[in-house]
């Protein structure tokens, strides 16, 4: 049989970080780089993975529970047939040019090109926004029961919703997605991505550290969750720490919708100001920076973007910044050269050209 071909973005979050598990708002914008999958189904139920990043083929059956990469896949698997999809042997070979362990979610990327290609063999329409959801809810419950990696949930939704020269606007409060026009191009803007190369490792327990203490914090002021608490009941919180976590997720919502208002009148200065403003929370309230992540802002914003943040569940992985398209080799330049003179690794750079959602791309 010939194989189907399916794909999947990674993502980078232009802003919101930290408030998906807290019913809040954020905005990222899909990578142009994508895993790609190519299935093959099979007449028994035995499973055949292997991917250009990783050494050495998986081969077991559809019902068994591996460790290690092939659990992303596997997990999806798992998930479609507990909800009842009667899911095939196949053969996978897959090939990614999106960063591993960069905070742009190859994880999501895998799960979600994966659901992609089942979903093609299985025939599901791709094009009905509900099945996409359906499939993302899928992903989502692989990475987090069975991998066991406590992500939000962004990574899965945008990965199937994105559309081409758009952010998503995500509402974790009422599960809306809304796609939001981002013409840089037009102002000579791109968004420049900075992979600082520090491996971040969501099951390390510091991300689920963040968690609790934002769930204690929604406790404590009685709220079901963070959003739509005011200010000044956050400021009036006993604990420091919780106080600080509380207000870098609420103040992070309030710069997310003023944001979307910036994106939609072109004020660009107004924009970087925000992903300024948005660093600042995370590195001091939310306390989840480095110290290159920190560099990697200071330097970009040093040699000439208008605006810069981490970005991603944080303590190492990337930053985004806002930067003049002429201004981008000078950016580069600057943050290597910063990372050099302090003896970090020497980071890598993309341009987050806003891409599409998960797709397939052939089937032969
Ligand atoms: P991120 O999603 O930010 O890149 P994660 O730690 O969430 O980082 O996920 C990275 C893990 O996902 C890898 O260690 C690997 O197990 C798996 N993975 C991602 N992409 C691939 C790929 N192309 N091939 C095999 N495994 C992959
Ligand atoms: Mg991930």
């Amino acid at each position: 049989m010939s194989p189907l071909v399916a794909s999947a973005p990674g993502w980078v979050n232009l802003i919101g970080e930290h408030t998906d598990y807290n019913g809040g708002l954020c905005l990222p914008v899909a990578l142009p780089q994508r895993t790609t999958v190519s299935v093959v189904a099979r007449t028994d139920r035995a499973l055949s993975l292997s991917s250009a990043q990783e050494d050495g083929v998986w081969e077991g059956a559809v019902e068994d529970r591996p460790d290690g990469w092939a659990a992303y896949v596997a997990g999806v698997v798992f998930v479609l047939r507990d909800n009842g999809y009667d899911v095939p042997g196949f053969d996978a070979v897959i090939e990614s040019e999106v960063p591993v362990g960069a905070g742009l979610s190859s994880s999501a990327a895998l799960e979600c090109s994966v659901a992609t290609a089942l979903a093609g063999l299985l025939e599901l329409d791709l094009t009905d926004r509900a099945e996409r959801r359906r499939l993302a809810a899928a992903c989502i419950r692989a990475e987090n029961e069975y991998v066991g990696a406590p992500t939000g949930g962004m990574d899965q939704t945008i990965a199937m919703l994105a559309e081409p020269g758009h952010a998503l606007l995500l509402d974790f409060a009422d599960g809306s997605a809304i796609p939001l026009e981002l013409p840089l191009e037009d102002a000579g803007l791109v968004l420049l991505v900075i992979d600082t190369r520090v491996s971040h490792a969501l099951t390390d327990g510091s991300y689920g550290d963040r968690r609790s203490e934002c769930a204690a914090a929604a406790e404590a002021l009685g709220r079901p969750s963070l959003r739509d608490v005011p200010l000044d009941a956050v400021e009036a919180l006993g604990d420091p720490v919780l106080r600080r976590r509380a207000r870098h997720v609420v103040t992070e919502n309030l710069r997310v919708l003023t944001s979307v208002g910036a994106i939609g009148d072109r004020d660009w200065s107004a924009l970087a100001r925000l992903l300024d403003e948005s660093h600042t929370s995370m590195r001091d309230d939310f306390e989840i920076s480095c110290t290159e992540l920190d560099l990697a802002v200071e330097s970009a914003r040093a040699a000439g973007a208008l605006g810069a943040r981490m970005t991603g569940g944080g303590f190492g992985g990337s930053a985004v910044a806002l930067v003049p398209e002429s201004a981008v080799p000078q950016v580069q330049e600057a943050v290597t050269a910063a990372f050099a003179r302090d003896g970090h690794r020497e980071p890598a750079y993309l341009v987050a050209t806003p891409g599409d959602a998960a797709r397939v791309d052939s089937v032969s």
